[in-house]
């Protein structure tokens, strides 16, 4: 899929900028618990200020988050409509809610036949400082062009009826002469442009359905990706995943005639960095399909299991804003993707595999394939000698049902590595919770006739018996789990954002990956 969109960034007075459509953000800044709605511009212009004060004032806009008020013809402003969107209470607003609020304007005006929009940038300057903490230039314009890109995306692409409503223009005008300032905003934006346009190309990879997405599909795809951006690129299939004895990889996809894909990007930065400098892997799983295999899952809700590759959406999308963004460290990422299927050939429950690590697994149930394929992944990575593992898998429902469908689980065996992801999360503006994975759940994995089996003894605590059965292939190299099954997937729209593949870990990976850049 082409995001053909064009992006720009002027400093002017929004005012004096001509389009369809404006946008401009507000916060309320009433405090007090009982204390009426204050509506309040994040613009120092004084004809959007005058065109919205009557308005504003009146009571029928309260600046909730994503609530907006149109104005049509604004006097003294070039914009034929003037659009205030509410990103909520100053008290509580961040960076966040800009990124938000991007993504309200978006999906206001592309079903209007909208496809041209401005968005005036929110100046922390048009209230007083008891009002709102200083807005950080940069995170804020990265936010913005982030907010409206991934605004921009629908899953329709295969209706015949489809009437294509993507925005043809986003300027976003910065109302802004310290000459600093700009270039932080324009730092800032490029950023966002990047981490968009690749959380956008995650989504568009997980919304293809398991007949067009195959394995060899999802390899042709991520090497047209990694050349157009200049990284290397090698897809291999069932033969090399023989010869390297990925025995966890080749028991998952035995039951499927579609051939396996085993996918390994690598990015080295220009300059090279440092002998004994770290090597960072990203490993996802890439189950284009997932039945169940011979414990195959209920009929209910199984069409959703094209979604199964997410955590490699994951990877291949961070790996292109790598690409992009090009910090000073090494990277590679492996993509173990295959289907899971039932056939006269498949695994079965009671069958012991030894994984590429010498490792003996008992299989107690074939639906736990997505653990199987990154044992294998993650060992592979350490051959190759990453110093750092990551590994993103939409692995078990029961992280769901731990932390509902709003964290994704994180799990790691190392703090320092866990803390470089948290910090970056936080810039990323991602929703991950942290779970436990000490030795002492072990026992849930212990087999009576293998070194370990791939489902727990109990059925409490799944995600973590999940991620036990994964630290086992890490050992003790820095590694962190992220669990994804809740979160890849949105059942309902928002209105900055389409249901559908959410395209989460994109841009956290990728900021974790830049905290290594020296
Ligand atoms: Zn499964």
């Amino acid at each position: 899929m082409l995001f053909l969109m064009t992006k720009t960034l002027l400093f002017q007075d929004p005012a004096s900028f001509t389009t369809p459509l404006l946008a401009v953000f507000a916060v309320d800044i009433a405090t007090g618990k009982d204390e009426a709605p204050s509506p309040a511009l994040l613009s120092t212009s004084d004809a959007l200020a005058n065109a919205a004060a009557p308005w504003l004032g009146s009571g029928e806009f309260k600046a909730g988050l994503g609530e907006t008020l149109l104005l049509h013809s604004p006097a003294n402003a070039k914009a034929e409509r003037l659009l205030v969107i509410g990103l909520g209470k100053a008290k509580t607003f961040s960076v966040h809610d800009v990124r938000k609020g991007a993504g309200v304007a978006v999906r206001f005006a592309k079903p209007r036949g909208i496809f041209e929009l401005a968005i005036a940038f929110p100046e922390d300057k048009a209230l007083a400082d008891e009002h709102l903490e200083t807005l950080p230039c940069h995170r804020t314009a990265r936010a913005l062009a982030e907010g409206a890109l991934v605004a921009d995306f629908d899953i329709d692409i295969y209706r015949s009826d489809r009437k294509d409503q993507s925005i043809r223009s986003v300027s976003v005008i910065a109302h802004e002469g310290d000459k600093k300032s700009q270039k932080e905003i324009q730092e800032g934006f490029d950023e966002g442009v990047v981490l968009g346009d690749a959380q956008n190309f995650a989504r568009s990879l997980v919304n293809e359905p398991g007949n067009v997405l195959t394995p060899t599909e999802l390899g042709k795809r991520t090497k047209a990706m990694c050349e157009s951006f200049g990284i290397a690129c090698e897809v291999h299939s069932i033969d090399k995943i023989l010869e390297l004895k990925m025995g966890a990889l080749a028991a998952v996809t035995q039951g499927s005639s579609e051939p396996p894909a085993l996918i390994v990007m690598r990015y080295e930065p220009a300059i090279a960095p440092p002998e004994g400098s770290p090597v960072l892997a990203l490993v996802g799983k890439g189950i284009t399909f997932d039945t169940g295999g011979i414990s195959i899952k209920p009929a209910d809700n199984m069409d959703k299991m094209k979604y199964d590759m997410a955590g490699a959406a994951a990877m291949i999308g961070a790996m292109q804003a790598i690409a992009q963004l090009k910090p000073n460290v090494r990277v590679m990422s492996i993509v173990c993707s295959c289907e899971n299927m039932p056939d006269g050939k498949a695994f079965k429950p009671g069958d012991v595999i030894t994984a590429m690590s010498g490792k003996t697994i008992e299989i107690m149930n074939t639906d736990a394939e997505g653990r199987l394929v990154l044992a294998d992944g993650l060992h592979y990575a350490k051959t190759l000698g990453a110093t750092h593992l990551i590994n993103a898998a939409t692995l078990t429902g029961a992280i769901g049902v731990a932390l509902g469908l709003l964290n994704a689980g994180l799990f790691s065996n190392d703090d320092e590595t866990t803390q470089n992801f948290l910090n970056g999360y936080a810039v990323a503006g991602e929703k991950f919770w942290r779970m436990p994975c000490t030795d002492d759940y072990r026992e849930q994995i212990k087999s009576q006739i293998a070194d370990i089996m791939n489902t727990g003894g109990s059925r409490y605590g799944g995600a973590i018996t999940a991620a036990m059965f994964l630290k086992e292939f890490a050992e003790e190299t820095p590694w962190i789990h992220l669990d994804i099954a809740g979160t890849a997937w949105i059942d309902d729209n928002k209105p900055w954002q389409s249901r559908g593949p959410s395209g989460i870990g994109v841009r956290s990976i990728t900021e974790w990956v830049r905290s290594y850049a020296k």
